[in-house]
């Protein structure tokens, strides 16, 4: 089987656990905006199913939920030309996740590396959910038939379980039902890292504040935190092969690239030689020239809730246009009785 007997389709999501952070925005809704066109559909999601693997305080959740849509909406999404809306209101995601439940294999979900990070030395105590997690992810995927998904590195191993799980159904029961998705992965702000240290990426559930920036945070803040971040003693290299080894610089330089839609050649030529004194104020300056506009829209939008919410209905009936046929059938397929 071929993606090519598959309309070109893009989902992707993001989950309601905290603020959006700028890793959120390079790695995933940036690059969304820019893939929304007449020629392919776009499905974009805020995955609360997901959210609630880990604790969220249910109040809390609703906010994180809205916050969310109104920065997907200030980015530039469009509830016209994309479907846009909450999991939770498109049941089917978990229907088909506890298929996939039964087509995925316990080895292969121990193979997963952001249980293993986000369980760390808990594994016993965490929720099941949380193990299955990746299962849902491709529910959330190959419910659309959704042939790319533009995601940040972290999330690759997961759309490789995806293409795994697809590859299987369609073994067990001799069809050539769900794609083999593609997981889309390019440009310098696809692992943000956590500005307090350079090995670790940037995460919205991270411990502490000022290793992140918030899409929400003013123009003060962003400066205070890019100051602060961690850098080294050298001044920025000559070349990029000049940042290997040194991964607090390859962050701050991969971010000024991403931002301004350049590459780190580029970024380095205008700032070889130069001193952090110099270059984390105008990375400042940068950051907060894109995000501002973004972050004054989404405190706008988020002034009307129930407005946000009503292109979230809409939405969510959109996206079961699509994936109901789509459940239907693999019911059928599996020998599900629909009487
Ligand atoms: P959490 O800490 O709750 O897992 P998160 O910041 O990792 O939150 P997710 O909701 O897990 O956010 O991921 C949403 C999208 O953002 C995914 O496409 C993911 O690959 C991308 N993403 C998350 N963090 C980064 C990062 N540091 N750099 C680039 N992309 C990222
Ligand atoms: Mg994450």
């Amino acid at each position: 089987m071929t993606d090519s007997t598959f309309t070109p389709r893009v989902f992707s999501g993001i989950k309601p656990s905290g603020g959006l952070t700028l890793g959120n925005y390079l790695g995933a809704i940036k690059r969304w905006v820019g893939m929304q066109s007449d020629d392919m559909e776009t499905v974009f999601c805020m995955v609360d199913l997901h959210a609630i693997t880990v604790w969220q305080d249910p109040a809390e959740l609703k906010n994180a939920t809205r916050e969310l849509a109104a920065g997907y909406l200030a980015s530039g999404i469009d509830p016209e030309k994309s479907v846009l809306f909450n999991q939770s209101q498109v049941p089917e995601h978990a229907q088909l996740a506890w298929i996939f439940n039964c087509v995925a294999r316990v080895g292969w979900m121990n193979r997963m590396t952001q249980f293993k990070d986000k369980a760390g030395k808990n594994a016993e105590k965490v929720s099941l959910g949380l193990y299955a997690y990746p299962s849902l992810m491709a529910a959330d995927i190959l419910l659309y038939h959704a042939t790319h998904v533009p995601v940040g590195e972290d999330q690759k191993q997961h759309v490789e379980l995806t293409r795994d799980i697809a590859a299987k159904f369609n073994n067990d029961y001799k069809v050539d039902f769900f794609p083999i998705t593609e997981p889309v992965i390019e440009g310098p702000g696809m692992r943000v890292m956590n500005l307090r240290d350079g090995t670790k990426k940037m995460s919205k559930s991270g411990v502490s504040d000022m290793e992140r920036i918030n899409m929400l945070d003013d123009a003060d803040t962003i400066a205070k935190k890019f100051k602060k971040a961690k850098s080294d003693a050298e001044p920025l290299p000559e070349t990029v092969e000049g940042l290997v080894g040194r991964p607090e610089a390859k962050n701050l330089v991969d971010i000024y690239a991403s931002l301004s839609d350049a590459t780190p050649q580029q970024v380095i030529a205008e700032y070889s030689g130069a001193q952090w004194g110099k270059f984390k104020p105008a990375l400042a300056d940068l950051a907060v020239t894109k995000l501002s506009p973004i972050s004054d829209e989404m405190k706008r939008l988020m002034d009307d809730p129930a407005e946000i919410d009503r292109k979230l209905a809409r939405g969510a009936q959109r996206a079961r246009e699509i994936a109901t046929p789509i459940l239907d059938r693999t019911y059928d397929i599996v020998g599900l009785l629909r009487s």
